[in-house]
This record gives structure tokens, sequence and C-alpha cells, in this order.
């Protein structure tokens, strides 16, 4: 049985320990939910003060070019490609995750329109914008979207047939924290003539990501969660380069334009993924994510061969699979129920537990103790889940611990069927 001490010990032996002093985290607070909104890099509030009162204040106009605004999209798309394994050019920062799959999704059912294939196919499970916005496009383009349970992708009888046109897959589940095995799954879409859609929301800065190894076609994720670049930050997109120059954006706005300062009357597209920009890019919010993606990026010195999805890796394991062993044992007979996999190759970086009743109100008791998970409603299929991500930059063993620890009071009190803890706000 592990102990308090124990966990000292191990955060002592910790060589990602100093990774935290990158972040300003209010004092008392364990947070769980760098999946739902990163924290604040304690560098963003002065870059963002000074790109409003230097660069935008005395620099005007002319930072476009003195400040580098114009090519900030693929400046930092280059420094998210570094933690999806994806190579230089291949990526940009810009609009929203839903967005960006709107823009993505059109392309891959683009190339699809002529083989007669009419199914999108993608998980009941999936996250709802997601689901929302392929059901919008597969109206408009003639699709049919087929949802299918968790699972049905590796049974026999396979989902992917000769009539599916994009197999669209988030790659972490936001809910459950199940990863799918990218490369194998990417592999059976090709063998059946599908092309496949990444959301890499759950998995950009939280897993390692290899989307040219894996061969996948699109991606996108979100900038906001484990990438903390702060709230409604600017997401990504990735085109795998087979498919670049030649993909058609939906949104053929001027910024994707291969020639924007010519001004001429007819849409000529950027080769590659700078057509993915659409209209004029948010400079004050592209500033914040890359502080953001500079706190995930400097743990790139902790492995120099295989970067800083690997180094941050091997703690977020440890981590994760600590947490699940001290609630297994210190919580046994709460009626708790381990969702997430034990399998650390299908395993996320957050943890999800469910119970029959009060997952709400004990977040609610959590959060009010200081330590900051979330809750998402169960379905037909699984009760009301109570979510911790784990974000090994900041967190430490001694912080699972202490959450722990809350955790079994919370339970064995009662204090969660307190009335305020179980009166419902408007975002859970
Ligand atoms: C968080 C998340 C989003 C968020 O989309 P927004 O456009 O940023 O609101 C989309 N998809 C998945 C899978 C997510 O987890």
């Amino acid at each position: 049985m592990t102990t308090l001490e124990d966990c000292r010990a191990l955060d002592a032996q910790d060589a990602l320990r100093p990774l935290r002093d990158q972040f300003t985290l209010p004092e008392g607070v364990i947070y769980l939910d760098g999946n739902s909104l990163g924290v604040l890099p304690t560098a963003a509030p002065a870059r963002i003060a000074e790109v409003v009162t230097q660069e935008w204040g005395q620099g005007l106009i002319r930072s476009w070019n003195t400040a580098s605004w114009f090519d900030l999209p693929q400046r930092l798309g280059d420094k998210v490609a570094r933690l999806i394994g994806a190579a230089p050019g291949e990526v940009v920062c810009t609009d929203s995750t839903s967005v960006n799959l709107y823009k993505v999704l059109f392309a891959a059912l683009s190339q699809q329109k002529d083989t007669g294939r009419k199914l999108v196919v993608s998980e009941r499970s999936n996250f709802p914008t997601d689901l929302y916005i392929a059901e919008s496009l597969c109206r408009e383009r003639g699709f049919t979207l087929k949802l299918i349970e968790a699972g049905e992708l590796q049974g026999p009888g396979s989902v992917l047939t000769d009539e599916v046109a994009v197999l669209m897959l988030t790659h972490v589940n936001y809910r459950t924290g199940a990863m799918h095995d990218m490369k194998a799954i990417t592999a059976a879409a090709h063998a059946a003539g599908a092309l496949t859609v990444w959301d890499l929301a759950h998995s950009a800065g939280a897993v390692p990501v290899a989307l040219n190894d894996s061969n996948a076609d699109y991606a996108i994720g979100c900038g906001y969660k484990y990438l903390n670049g702060g709230p409604g930050a600017p997401a990504f997109a990735w085109v795998h380069t087979r498919h670049a120059g030649k993909f058609e954006q939906p949104l053929s706005g001027w910024w994707g334009h291969a020639a924007p300062f010519e001004f001429t009357p007819h849409y000529r597209p950027a080769p590659g993924v700078g057509r993915y920009l659409c209209g004029t890019q948010p400079i004050v919010a592209l500033a914040g994510l890359e502080c953001g993606l500079d706190t995930v990026l400097a743990a790139e010195a902790f492995d120099k061969d295989q970067g800083a999805m690997a180094a941050l890796r091997a703690k977020s394991l440890a981590l994760t699979d600590l947490f699940i062993e001290l609630v297994e044992e210190r919580c046994a007979g709460q009626g708790l129920s381990l969702v997430t996999p034990r399998e650390h190759a299908q395993r996320g970086s957050q943890v999800c537990l469910s119970r029959g009743e009060g997952a709400y109100a004990i977040v609610q008791a959590l959060i009010a103790r200081g330590v900051i998970g979330d809750y998402r409603a169960g379905d037909s299929q699984m009760p009301d889940i109570l979510r911790f991500g784990f974000t090994p930059l900041y967190l430490g063993f001694e912080d699972v611990w202490n959450s722990v620890e809350h955790l079994v009071q919370v339970l064995e009190s009662g204090e969660w069927k307190r009335e305020e803890f179980n009166r419902k706000n408007a975002v859970t």
C-alpha cells in the first residue's frame, strides 16, 4: 500500500517537478480539470499585455509585419506539430475545434464524393459537438451519419464496409478516458477504403500522438485543454501531406488565399494546410496559446530523443496508476467503479469513476474543498461520471494522495448529501 510518505518520496525523485514552476495556480487548489480548461502559464499575462500595449498600442498596423503577426497560425502550428507526430508546415492554429472539424470533415467528404460511399461512421459516445457538426454536414452533402457503440470497431463483422466514406473518431474519449489505437484503426479504415478524421482534443499535450506514423488523413484538436492556451484559445488542424494541396476548404476566406494581399476577385487556395485559415486571426488569443504551448514543449528537455510527450507520458501514467490504486484501496465499498481502462495503451491522461448516485454532488463537495474535477452525465450504458484529469506538468504524487484523501472524507462523512452540493450550475 502506497503511503503519504511514499508519495512525498516520489515527488522528491521526480525530474519533471520544476515544470510546475511555469504556472500560477491558486493557493490550496488541486487542479484535476486541465482536460477541460488548462491552467494559467505565469508568462501569459505579461506576454498578452505586451501584445496589447506594445504590438497593438505602439506598433499598430505595422505589427502584422514587424511583430510577425501574419504567420502566427503557422508558427504555432509548427510547435503543435512537435506534440502530435507531425512535421513543420503541416499544422495551423486557428478557429475553434468545432469549426475546424467542419472544415476537415468537409474536405474528407469532398474527396470521397465520387466513390458512391455514403456513410460517416462515428461513436455514439463521441463529444456532442463532433456529432452535431457531422450531422449537419451529412445532411448538406448527402451522407448518412452512422453511430456505433464503443468496441464495435474491433469486433467481428466490422462496421468498416465499402459504404464507409469517413471514419471520424475522437482519439481519447472525453468521458471515459479510453484511448483508441490510432495506427491500427487507421490501417483498418484505409483497408476498407475509408478516410480518417481524428479529434485530438483530449490527446494533444496529454498523450503521445503519432499522426504521420499512423498514416492518418485529417486531425484537429483543442488549444485550451492540455495545451493551456486559455479559455476559448484557438484550436488546430492538420492534414496529411498526401492530401495537402488537393483538399477543398469550405470556408474559403481571404486568409486561406494563396496571395491575400493581391486582393484578386477570385479565390485561389494557399498551398497546403495554410488554406485552412479563413479570416483575420485573433492575435491576442494566439499569443496566449503560444505561452501554453511553450509550457508543454518545455518537457522536451527531459527526453531529447523522443520529445516532450514521451517524458510527460511516463509521469501521467504513474499519476493515474496511483490514483486508481488509492481509490480502489481507500474507497472500497463506496459504490465507485472505474470507467477508464487499466491498460496503459488504452488510457488517456484522465481517470473517470462512475457512481449510481451523487456523482454531481460529490464533485461539488470536492470543489468546495479545493479539489477541482468535473462531472459528466451518464447515459443508458453508464451511470454518472466523476472525471479527474491528471496533467503531469503541474501535478505531483502528493496531490494525488491529497485528492483521494478528500474523496474518502467526502464519501465517509456523507458531506456530499448537503443541499448546496446538489444544486446544478449552468456549466458542469
Ligand atoms: C473539448 C472538445 C471540443 C471542444 O470544441 P469547441 O469548438 O472548442 O467548443 C470538441 N471536441 C471534443 C472531442 C472535445 O473534447
